[in-house]
C-alpha cells in the first residue's frame, strides 16, 4: 500500500538536510570530468508546487526550505542548493520546491545521468511528463530497493545512490541495510547517501548498527534535531558512505549552521561522526 505522499512535507527541515548535503556530495564528484550517475531509488514527484492543498496542509515547508532562503548570512557550503532554490523561484518567494530528482537534474553536466525509481503511480507519472524531453533523466516505475540493486554498478563506475524510502513500512529499515550491503559487493566505490528520520522507534538505530558493521571507508554520520521533545520527527540524519574527500569539511561547516536556522526550540542540536 502506497498512501505516502511527499507534497505534504515538500521542503521541510529533512528535506533541506538531504537536499543541501546531495548538492555538496553532486558538486564534488564534478570536480573530475568523467561521466557520474545519480540513482534515486525513492524519487517522488520531482517538482513541488508549494501552493498546493497538500503543501498548504501542514505549510511544512516555512519551517524549512524558507528559512534557508530568507537567511541573511548563509555559508559557501549552502551556495549550491540555495543557488537552485533561487533559480527555480526567482523572485525571492518560495512557491516550488526542487525534490532530489530536480535538485539533481538541474546540476547534472552534459555527461552525467539521473535514474530515478518510484512506485508511486502519480509520482511516477509526473516524473514521467517531467522529464520526457531530458533524455539525460530515466523514470522507472518501479520499487526502488529491486531497482537500485538492478542500477549497479552503473557503466560510469562513479555516482551517487540516495536511498531515501517513505519508511512507512518498518521493515523498510532493515531492507535499507540488506541493499547496501548488495549494492556494495558490487559496486564498493559508490557514494551512498541513506536518510532516517529521528522518530521513538528502534528502527533508525539498528540501520545504522547495521551500517556501521559494514566498516564501509568514510562513512559519515550527520544529524540535525530540530525539536528533541517532539512526539513526531524530531529532526532527521544521514548516513554517506564513501563520502568524497573535502565534502565532510563542507558538511562540518554546514550542518551547525541549518541546526541553528531550523531549530524550533532553543535546544536543537546536530551531531557529526564517522560510523
Ligand atoms: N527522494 C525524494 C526527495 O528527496 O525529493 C523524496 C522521496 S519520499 C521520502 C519517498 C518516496 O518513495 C515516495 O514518493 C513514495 O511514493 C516512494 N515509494 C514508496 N515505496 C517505494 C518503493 N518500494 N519503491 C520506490 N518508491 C517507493
Amino acid at each position: 500500500m502506497l498512501s505516502y505522499q511527499h507534497d505534504y512535507h515538500a521542503g521541510n527541515h529533512a528535506d533541506v538536510l538531504k537536499h543541501s548535503v546531495l548538492a555538496l556530495l553532486i558538486r564534488a564528484l564534478q570536480r573530475k570530468p568523467t561521466p557520474l550517475r545519480i540513482i534515486d531509488s525513492h524519487a517522488g514527484s520531482g517538482i513541488y508546487d508549494l501552493g498546493s492543498q497538500m503543501a498548504q496542509h501542514g505549510r511544512e515547508f516555512e519551517t524549512g526550505a524558507a528559512l534557508v532562503m530568507r537567511a541573511r548570512r548563509a555559508p559557501e557550503s549552502v551556495r549550491p542548493y540555495l543557488d537552485v532554490l533561487k533559480e527555480l523561484n526567482p523572485d525571492g518567494t518560495l512557491r516550488h520546491y526542487p525534490g532530489s530528482p530536480e535538485l539533481a537534474a538541474r546540476l547534472l553536466r552534459e555527461q552525467d545521468q539521473l535514474e530515478l525509481f518510484e512506485l508511486h503511480p502519480q509520482a511516477a507519472a509526473a516524473l514521467r511528463a517531467r522529464y520526457a524531453r531530458n533524455a539525460q533523466v530515466h523514470v522507472h516505475r518501479r520499487d526502488g530497493f529491486e531497482g537500485l540493486a538492478a542500477a549497479v554498478p552503473p557503466q560510469e563506475r562513479r555516482g551517487i545512490a540516495l536511498i531515501d524510502p517513505a519508511f512507512e513500512q518498518k521493515d523498510d529499515f532493515g531492507r535499507v541495510a540488506e541493499l547496501v550491503a548488495a549494492c556494495r559487493k558490487r559496486w564498493a566505490n559508490g557514494v551512498y547517501m541513506i536518510w532516517y528520520p529521528l522518530i521513538r522507534h528502534a528502527g533508525p538505530d539498528r540501520l545504522i548498527e547495521a551500517l556501521r558493521k559494514m566498516t564501509i571507508p568514510r562513512t559519515l554520520r550527520v544529524e540535525v534535531e530540530v525539536a528533541p521533545h517532539s512526539d513526531g520527527l524530531r529532526g532527521s540524519g544521514l548516513v554517506i558512505a564513501n563520502i568524497p574527500f573535502q565534502v565532510d569539511k563542507e558538511i562540518r561547516e554546514l550542518v551547525p549552521w541549518l541546526s541553528q536556522e531550523l531549530a524550533q526550540s532553543a535546544d536543537g542540536t546536530h551531531g557529526l561522526h564517522w560510523l
